[in-house]
C-alpha cells in the first residue's frame, strides 16, 4: 500500500474525491495531505444542489487527526460553482463543516476530550486557540440540534408588541402550551412570520391544531398560505385555546 492509498483508507475518503498528493514536510513536522476531485466530477449548487458549472476553485486546508508525531493537514483546492439563481458559491465538502478549519474527525476528536477536560486543558494540549475551541464546540451543538427530530407544536400563539409606545413593532410567535418563544421577528406584517412557518417540516405545519392570535390581516393571510385550514384553526382568543 503506497501512501496516497494509505490516507485514502484512513481518511475514508469516497469518490470524487482521492488523495493526490502526501507531503511529509520534517522541518515543521507536517504532513500535507493533497486530496482532489476526478477531473471529471460534477458539483451541485451547495444551496439548492443544481447542477452547475465549475467557475475557479480556492485553495482550503484543515487541520486532521496527527499522523504519530506529526500535525497532519487536509489540502484541497475547493470548486466553486456558477449557480443559475445563487451565483458563485463554494462547494461542500464531505470530511469538515462550512466555515470550519479542522476536519469532522478532528472535531469530534476535540470533543471527545472536552468532555473529560476543561476547554482550557483542551485548547493547550491540541494547540487550539480560544475561538477555535469555542467554534469546534458550537459546531457540535448545532450538529446534535440538528439531529433531534423537530417537534410538533399543537397551540401557536401570535402576538404583535410595540416598543415603547412608539408605532414600532414586533412579531412574536410563542409556543401556548411550553410557554416558549418560537420566533421573533420585526414589524407585523406577513413577512414577518414567513420565515417562521416556511421552517416548520409538512408534519409540524399540520399539526397545529390552534392559533391565537389578534385579528390582523397580514397575520391571517400568512397562515392561511402555510398552514392547512388555517382559518378553522385561528382562535381570536388566547384563554379559549388554553
Ligand atoms: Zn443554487
Amino acid at each position: 500500500m503506497d501512501d496516497r492509498a494509505l490516507y485514502q483508507a484512513i481518511l475514508g475518503l469516497q469518490a470524487p474525491w482521492q488523495v493526490a498528493q502526501v507531503a511529509l514536510r520534517m522541518e515543521p513536522g507536517e504532513v500535507e495531505v493533497w486530496v482532489a476531485a476526478a477531473a471529471d466530477a460534477a458539483f451541485g449548487c451547495p444551496e439548492c444542489a443544481a447542477p452547475s458549472p465549475i467557475h475557479d476553485h480556492v485553495e482550503r486546508r484543515w487541520r486532521h487527526l496527527d499522523t504519530c508525531q506529526f500535525r497532519t493537514v487536509l489540502c484541497a483546492r475547493v470548486p466553486r460553482v456558477r449557480c443559475p439563481t445563487h451565483g458563485v458559491r463554494t462547494t461542500r465538502v464531505p470530511w469538515a463543516e462550512v466555515g470550519s478549519r479542522f476536519t469532522l474527525l478532528f472535531e469530534r476528536l476535540a470533543i471527545a476530550w472536552l468532555r473529560e477536560a476543561t476547554p482550557s486543558a483542551v485548547a493547550r494540549r491540541l494547540g487550539l486557540s480560544w475561538d477555535e475551541a469555542r467554534g469546534i464546540m458550537a459546531r457540535a451543538v448545532r450538529r446534535g440540534m440538528a439531529r433531534r427530530q423537530p417537534a410538533v407544536v399543537p397551540h401557536l400563539g401570535i402576538d404583535e408588541k410595540s416598543f415603547l409606545k412608539r408605532h414600532q413593532y414586533v412579531s412574536v410567535v410563542v409556543d401556548l402550551d411550553g410557554a416558549r418563544i418560537l420566533h421573533v421577528a420585526d414589524d407585523r406584517q406577513a413577512v414577518s412570520l414567513a420565515p417562521f412557518f416556511q421552517g416548520l417540516s409538512d408534519r409540524q405545519r399540520s399539526g397545529i391544531t390552534a392559533v391565537a392570535m389578534d385579528m390582523w390581516e397580514p397575520y391571517r393571510k400568512t397562515l392561511r398560505m402555510h398552514v392547512p385550514e388555517a382559518d378553522a384553526k385561528i382562535v381570536f382568543d388566547k384563554f379559549h385555546v388554553m
